[in-house]
């Protein structure tokens, strides 16, 4: 049983697989003391990328290999290669040379001092267009201000899980995965290391800029309740005006006579109901917002350590 698992995740990745499996087993070969295997998770690839992994497969024996039934996408790819790892620790890393293998070396030595999760954060990003770049900073600004749970900046999925954390991770089985989120959730002794980022390797990004804004959206929806509760104050605050505007139109009827018949009224009538349906839906999206939350059936707490009264 190895001691740490290193989780790649593959979606038409051929072109460079054997580039990275070859960087990748060279910084491997100098962890001493820790045993490792690869797990090479094809995410319904529709080039070579499965051949290729069973030739490594073929090649090294610490190759495992986990074929998807279809294109799932990175986050499930990500979650079904972290349910086979068993035993030990789990380093997750792309394909494309984009996170240099070689930090795991450094992550080993910080999960050796306790750590239980080594995330790298990006300092820059080569290869990529300032509109992405743009973007992603946007994002994660965004999502800082969103989340209850403070996400961090620029910190892709490229990072080391212990085993406690992945065990955390296990219990988490909502349906919309927002990964970077809940390995950030899971909580215990995290670390953030810098590191640049390269361009990629070989092959294109699968990420389009739809894909992205839906990422995003998954996002900012399964780490925050605040586009619901805008709806409720907006509703608040429409039905406020309505209600005051209401009553200055009728004041003004009582005072001044009805010039218009029917006027006063009829918008009396048209204000009261707007602003009840308003609130009401508000009021709807406080429950549905509660009802999300205990829909996603996340575990309460994890506890860190319990240290019961007495010796030591
Ligand atoms: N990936 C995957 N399934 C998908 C899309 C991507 O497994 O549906 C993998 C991909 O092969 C790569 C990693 O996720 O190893 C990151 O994808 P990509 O490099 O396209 O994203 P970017 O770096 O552009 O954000
Ligand atoms: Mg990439």
């Amino acid at each position: 049983m190895p001691d740490l698992t290193i989780v790649v995740p593959a979606c038409n990745e051929g072109a460079g697989l054997r580039e990275f499996h070859a960087r990748l087993a060279k910084v491997l070969d100098t962890l001493d003391g820790v045993t490792s295997a690869v797990l090479y998770v094809d995410d319904g690839s529709r080039d070579d990328t499965f051949q290729v992994m069973c030739e490594l497969r073929a090649a090294d024996p610490r190759v495992a290999t986990l074929r998807l039934a279809r294109n799932f996408g990175k986050e499930l790819a990500l979650t079904a290669g972290l349910d086979h790892v068993t035993h030990g620790a789990a380093v997750v890393i792309d394909a494309d040379l984009q996170d240099p293998p070689e930090l795991i070396a450094t992550f080993v030595a910080h999960w050796r001092e306790g750590y239980d999760v080594v995330y790298g954060t990006r300092a820059s990003r080569a290869g990529e267009s300032r509109f992405k770049k743009f973007t992603a900073a946007a994002f994660y600004r965004v999502m800082e201000r969103l989340s209850a749970t403070p996400i961090p900046r620029d910190t892709g999925d490229f990072r080391l899980l212990s085993r406690r954390a992945l065990d955390a991770l296990a219990q988490v089985r909502e349906r919309q995965r927002f990964m970077k989120g809940l390995f950030t959730w899971v909580g215990y002794r995290q670390l953030s290391i810098v590191y640049h980022r390269d361009a990629r390797h070989a092959g294109t990004s699968k990420w389009s800029y739809w894909r992205l804004w839906n990422f995003a959206l998954d996002g900012i929806t399964s780490f925050s309740g605040a586009p619901l509760k805008l709806a409720t104050y907006i509703g608040l605050l429409a039905s406020l005006a309505a209600f005051l505007f209401g009553l200055w139109v009728l004041g003004k009827a009582l005072l001044l006579g009805d010039p218009v018949r029917g006027y006063p009224s009829l918008m009396v009538v048209v204000l009261f109901l707007g602003g009840v349906q308003l609130m009401a839906l508000g009021m709807i999206g406080e429950y549905l917002g509660r009802l999300y939350l205990e829909a996603k059936q996340r575990p309460l707490y994890l506890v860190d350590e319990y240290r019961a009264p007495g010796a030591e």
